[in-house]
């Protein structure tokens, strides 16, 4: 009976502290690559230039890698640095065929049109948004994320779309459609590291999860949170909405590891049928 309580009281913990993302070797996906025993210090590892994060996994060090969208197919390396020695370890990136979505737009002048003022601010605003998503916080990750909303899921990560046959930027994120002022809460523990309202972003929140897991909630109706403050995981930020240049309410939620953008469902694979679910009832 004691060990029974005590197990369900370890469970929890246990499973936060384990939990990473499910890899996928693929541009946009995520290499988790054994680095070194778990042993501390925990060693230090680049991938183009950029700090990765390491996390530990059943005693062993493992570095999470964000593979750029854009990531040629191939053999890829990082850089281990250990003990003042410094290794290379290299992974190879398949290809993945993303869907791809192509509209007509009879009406020209559905293309916004923009003021001087309008392409300063958004340029303005390009600056302080890849200063923050650049963040590196030293301090141990927190990986284990549960969905930010409870919805459907709209449109997915990396989906490839035409306008008039013209390629736009592939979507460098995962769409949850839910009513306005549905709750959208902390995946994990996180810092505030950004709050703000943008040209096509509407109201923003960034936070900051450790080591360069850096994640965004696009076009909120509220933001209800500060920067500086923490959060565990569950504290609501804000609420869903549709702020900034969107069609409708949803979430736009992007995930970055070493300032790449990678797709957020693999940090919530227990999460995804459910919402998937929501997609099929909706479609009856
Ligand atoms: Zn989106």
């Amino acid at each position: 009976m004691i060990n029974k309580i005590i197990g369900l009281w370890l469970l929890p913990w246990f499973c936060l502290a384990g939990q990473l993302p499910d890899a996928s070797l693929v541009p946009g996906g995520i290499a988790i690559l054994p680095v070194g025993d778990g042993t501390k210090p925990a060693p230090k590892v680049f991938y183009h230039g950029n700090r990765v994060l390491v996390a530990e996994h059943d005693g062993e060090w493992q570095a999470l890698v964000g593979i750029p969208l854009s990531a040629p197919l191939g053999s890829h390396g990082i850089d281990i640095e250990r003990d003042g020695a410094s290794s290379r370890l290299d992974f190879n990136v398949a290809d993945k065929a993303y869907p791809e979505q192509r509209l007509t737009i009879q009406n020209k002048r559905m293309v916004d049109e923009m003021t001087p003022e309008d392409l300063k601010r958004i340029e303005a605003e390009k600056i302080e948004m890849a200063r923050i998503k650049d963040t590196w916080s030293e301090r141990d990750a927190d990986t284990s994320f549960t969905a930010p909303v409870d919805g459907r899921l709209s449109s997915l990560f990396g989906l490839k779309r035409f306008f008039n046959e013209a390629p736009r930027q592939p979507h460098n994120g995962l769409d949850i459609a839910a009513g306005t002022g549905t709750a959208i809460n902390a995946p994990a523990a996180a810092t505030v590291i950004g709050a703000g309202n943008y040209f096509f972003n509407g109201n923003t929140v960034f936070l900051d999860h450790g080591q360069g897991l850096i994640s965004a909630y696009l076009h909120m109706s509220r933001i209800s949170v500060k920067i500086g403050q923490q959060l565990k995981a569950g504290d609501r930020l804000g609420d869903v909405g549709a702020t900034g240049r969107v069609t409708g309410p949803h979430l736009h939620w992007i995930v970055y590891l070493n300032k790449e953008t990678v797709d957020p469902a693999l940090f919530i694979g227990a999460d995804i049928p459910r919402l998937a679910a929501r997609n099929q009832a909706e479609h009856k």
